[in-house]
């Protein structure tokens, strides 16, 4: 589904991703780990250049999006992306929130965006809370809405950058059992997170990055319990 071939960015002269290559399957979960500032997020914010990389190719579904011919706004369409901070609307309601975008992109008339909010709603358990506003809402239901609210686009991939780490520990659980459903109907996915377990459980592959490279990568049986590298070891010494 997306394809990365050595790919480069440059903040001015710092040097931040040198030379990623991966491949990513439908269906697949890849779950990113890393040391803070390794460039996790900002390889994740290249695939739906957020980020224009400064060098390398992107392929999604075939197509090279790297390309300046490429219309990204069709591709950005069809990733969803959750980042650490919520960004819902403040004056929207929950509805208003996950209805806007396939409303005004997709031009879906709103009784059958509504349609499919309340479905998403369930997915992530929230049915009650169509009427709120985020401000009425705690951490964790703030997070589910941000993920209904991607998934409203259908989109054929997420990107998760930190879900959970701005949440209190106690809410992290329900994120994560939310993404744990999403994965377990098939989405494709790749997760940036901390949290170890997650990864260990629902990840199909763990990619270890470290100074802008790919370090190491394999099953969390392979990385977790036989890690290879030294940078691997020391890491996961420090979270595990
Ligand atoms: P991680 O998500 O692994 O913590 P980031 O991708 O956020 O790492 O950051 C990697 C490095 O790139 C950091 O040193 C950070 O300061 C730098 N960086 C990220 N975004 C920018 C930017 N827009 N301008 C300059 N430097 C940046
Ligand atoms: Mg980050």
């Amino acid at each position: 589904m997306i394809t990365v071939k050595n790919l480069h960015k440059n903040f001015g002269p710092l040097h931040i991703l040198k030379g990623i290559d991966l491949e990513i399957k439908k269906g697949e979960v890849v779950v990113v780990i890393g040391p803070s500032g390794s460039g996790k997020s900002t390889f994740l914010r290249c695939l739906n250049l957020l980020e224009q990389p400064t060098d390398g190719e992107i392929k999604f579904e075939g197509k090279s999006i790297t390309d300046k011919r490429h219309n990204i706004n069709n591709t950005r369409e069809k990733m969803g992306m959750v980042f650490q901070q919520f960004n819902l609307f403040p004056h929207k309601t929950v509805m208003d929130n996950i209805t806007m975008a396939p409303i005004r992109v997709k031009k879906l008339d709103k009784a059958k965006a509504e349609a499919i909010a309340v479905e998403l709603l369930r997915t992530v358990g929230l049915e009650d809370k169509r009427g709120a506003y985020p401000s009425q809402l705690s951490g964790g239901q703030k997070q589910r809405i941000a993920i209904a609210r991607a998934l409203a686009m259908e989109p054929h991939v997420m990107l998760f950058d930190e879900p959970t780490s701005a949440l209190d520990p106690e809410m992290v659980g329900e994120v994560l059992d939310v993404m744990k459903k999403l994965a377990e109907r098939g989405m494709t996915m790749v997760i940036v997170t901390h949290e170890m377990g997650f990864a260990r459980e629902v990840g199909d592959r763990i990619i270890f990055m470290d100074q802008g490279i790919v370090m190491e990568q394999g099953t969390p049986q392979e990385v977790f319990n036989a890690p290879k590298h030294q940078r691997t070891q020391d890491f996961l010494s420090k979270v595990l």
